[in-house]
This record gives structure tokens, C-alpha cells and sequence, in this order.
């Protein structure tokens, strides 16, 4: 048998993909001009389908930071954060996110998906058990299977599903690891955080709350869904990246004193190079203008109306609440990858996203707005979908 005959399956499938026109998977953008606009082949277009919900991708002032810690640190630190890799600022930044949280501590990992890595497979190891949402993120799903705990799905967004499976654990629901995520990528939606802060309280437990794609975009601050509804002190640890909207690379995990003990003992914390000097610059000048500039979460949720109304008038299926995430449900995934291919036509690029990344089986395109978007752009965006009807 042949080192990839296993995946002849897959092959064929994304080749029916590949056969005429753009691939949507992997598409290559050939140039981005901002945090908005880029072309693909000969095609401008409006990117309406990115995680840079604050649109500060091309913040002038994090990309002087970026480029200043380039000319000062270099290009890599060329090490882990246990051995040659942390710099003073990466260690100024954990202070910053410590700060910027209220807690007492904070982690600087190199990806997000390195941050749940890192996290969650060292606490939930060989004996403990975990519980998630059944829709969580790979990186979850990923570092439970490292850390070898028992895993215990349960129904996405489904607080009794939760609590019953909680009881079902008797005793051992007072060490249990409850993890969500505050929006959820796909459909927008968020987790019943409040519910879930209830059973914990009630049973007992761990509470690991993954903000990835509601951090900088939910709360009074910023901080989440756990600051947006009031149950930041119920949560033990928060999860993020600096991906979205930190427009940058990295993650990072917020938590209690005791949580750097996983300084030694996380092996994706050890073992892997830290994030760039240029990379930690422009985060920690996204993440002041996180703390100081309010208006660009407004500016981001006027967007996320406008468009959410917008598709909603032409008649489009969407997610079950108006969030920066806007997916739009397509009946098949062949009319998904027309509809994909025609929305670049129009000079609009989104996501498409199939089973079995989309949840629930369906076919998606996935919008997403950002800050940074004009009424212009958003109507850019609906009237693309509207020619799409004709
Ligand atoms: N958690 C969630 C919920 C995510 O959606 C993602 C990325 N899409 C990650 C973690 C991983 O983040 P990163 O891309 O920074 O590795």
C-alpha cells in the first residue's frame, strides 16, 4: 500500500474542486492593499471573509512597532520560551494581557492552536476528564486526544445536555474540565455562559473559556463574552490568539497565579520557537488600541448589523444571531461552490465552508465583517449576494 492511499477518498473529492475555476480551498490571495481590499487573479475584492475583526491588520502604528522590533531584535528568536525565546517583550506583553484581564497571570504561546495545545492537554492528562461543546474548535478536540483524558462531549450550546452529564459523573464532577468558546467561528453564535457558570457552581469543576474570536470584540472592555456577561470570575482560564483580533500571530492563555507552573511542565509551551520580536511588538500595540479605542467594537457590531440585516431582506437563511460572523446557509455543497465562485466575480470573497467543518452537516459561507469595513463595502458584500438570486 502506498504512503497516501488512505486519503484517495479525500483526493477525489477536493478534485471535483480543483477541476474548473478557483479552488476555495487554500485560495491564494494575490495581494492584500488593507485590511478590506485585496485581488485574486485579475479580480479585486472585498475581504469579507477574515478573523481581523478590528480591522488592524494595517494599523499604521502596529506596523511601525512590527517594524522597529525587526530592526532592534531581528528577525526570530530562533528558540522556545523555556530556552532562548523569551525576550523582554514577550515577557512585558504577558504582563499587558495580565493587566488587561485583571489577572494574575498570563501565558505568551506561538499560535492559538498552540495555546489550547499547550494548556489543555497538560491539565486534562491520563485520569482527569474533560467536557466540551461538541462543536469545539480541532485545537480543542486536538489537546484533549495529547493530554489522554477521558472526553465527554456534549450537545453544542446545550446547558442541561452539560448538566446531565455532569451528574453522571458523581464525585469526579468537582475535578471535571468544562471548556466552550465564547463566539463560536461558524455560525456566530455564543456560548450559554451563564448556565454553564451556574452548574459549575452547583457541581464543581474547572471552567476553560476559548475567546478566541470574542476577544477585542464582546465585552465593555473587550475582554469577551465572560466580561459581556458579567462571569469573568467564574472562569478559570481564558484562551485566545493573537490572530484575530490582535492581527498578528501567537496565542495566549489568562489565569489564576498557579497557572505557571505550566511554564515546565507544557510540553507546546517547551517545545516549540516563540512568536517573532516583530509579531509580540505589533500585538502589544493592537491590544492598546483594543483598550483605548471603544469605537471600533461599535464600528464592528454597526457592520455586523447592516450586513446581518442586509443578506437577512434578500431572504438568505443566516446564523441564529447577528454577530461579526455572518454565515449564510446554502442548500448543497455544489451550489456553495458556485455561489463561492460567483461572489468573487462580484468582487467579494468569503469562505466556504463544508461538512464537517461546518457543523450540523450543512454547507456555509462563512462572512465576517471587521471594523474596518465602509457602508460601501458591506453593500458591496449584499449586493453581490443579491445578484447571486438572479
Ligand atoms: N480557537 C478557536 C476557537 C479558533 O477558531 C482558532 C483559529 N481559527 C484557534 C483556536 C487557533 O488559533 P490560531 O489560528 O492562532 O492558531
Amino acid at each position: 500500500m502506498g504512503l497516501y492511499d488512505k486519503f484517495a477518498r479525500l483526493a477525489n473529492d477536493r478534485e471535483q474542486f480543483q477541476t474548473s475555476g478557483l479552488n476555495p480551498f487554500g485560495t491564494c490571495i494575490d495581494e492584500v492593499y488593507s485590511a478590506t481590499q485585496g485581488r485574486i487573479g485579475d479580480q479585486k475584492i472585498v475581504l469579507a471573509g477574515t478573523n481581523n475583526y478590528l480591522g488592524l491588520t494595517f494599523d499604521a502604528q502596529a506596523i511601525a512597532a512590527g517594524q522597529a522590533a525587526l530592526a532592534a531584535l531581528g528577525t526570530g528568536t530562533t528558540g522556545s520560551r523555556m530556552a532562548n525565546g523569551s525576550y523582554g517583550s514577550h515577557l512585558t506583553l504577558e504582563r499587558e494581557l495580565a493587566e488587561f484581564f485583571d489577572r494574575p497571570s498570563a501565558i505568551v504561546f506561538s499560535t492559538g492552536y498552540t495555546a489550547n495545545l499547550g494548556v489543555i492537554s497538560t491539565l486534562a492528562g491520563p485520569g482527569a476528564v474533560v467536557l466540551i461543546d461538541a462543536d469545539s474548535h480541532a485545537s480543542i478536540y486536538d489537546a484533549c486526544a495529547l493530554g489522554g483524558a477521558e472526553i465527554i462531549r456534549f450537545r453544542h450550546n446545550d446547558a442541561a445536555d452539560l448538566e446531565r452529564r455532569m451528574l453522571r459523573l458523581g464525585e469526579r464532577a468537582r475535578e471535571a474540565i468544562i471548556i466552550v468558546e465564547g463566539i463560536y467561528s461558524m455560525l456566530g453564535d455564543v456560548a450559554p455562559l451563564v448556565e454553564i457558570v451556574d452548574i459549575k457552581r452547583r457541581l464543581g469543576g474547572y471552567l476553560l473559556v476559548d475567546e478566541a474570536h470574542s476577544f477585542g470584540v464582546m465585552g465593555e472592555h473587550g475582554r469577551g463574552l465572560a466580561e459581556a456577561l458579567g462571569v469573568e470570575q467564574d472562569v478559570d482560564i481564558v484562551l485566545g490568539t493573537f490572530s484575530k483580533s490582535l492581527a498578528s500571530i501567537g496565542g495566549f492563555a489568562v489565569g489564576g497565579k498557579g497557572m505557571d507552573v505550566l511554564r515546565y511542565s507544557s510540553r507546546p509551551y517547551i517545545f516549540t520557537a516563540s512568536p517573532s520580536p516583530s509579531s509580540i511588538a505589533s500585538v502589544r500595540t493592537a491590544l492598546q488600541k483594543i483598550a483605548l479605542h471603544p469605537e471600533l467594537r461599535e464600528k464592528l457590531w454597526s457592520n455586523a448589523h447592516r450586513l446581518y440585516h442586509g443578506l437577512a431582506e434578500l431572504g438568505y437563511t443566516l446564523g441564529p444571531r447577528i454577530s461579526p460572523v455572518v454565515p449564510v446557509m446554502i442548500g448543497s455543497k455544489e451550489e456553495g461552490l458556485r455561489f463561492w465562485r460567483e461572489l468573487i466575480a462580484h468582487g467579494v470573497y468569503v469562505n466556504l465552508v463544508l461538512p464537517p467543518a461546518a457543523p450540523a452537516g450543512v454547507t456555509l459561507l462563512r462572512c465576517s465583517v471587521n471594523a474596518a469595513h465602509s457602508d460601501e463595502e458591506i453593500d458591496t458584500i449584499v449586493r453581490a449576494f443579491a445578484a447571486l438570486k438572479k
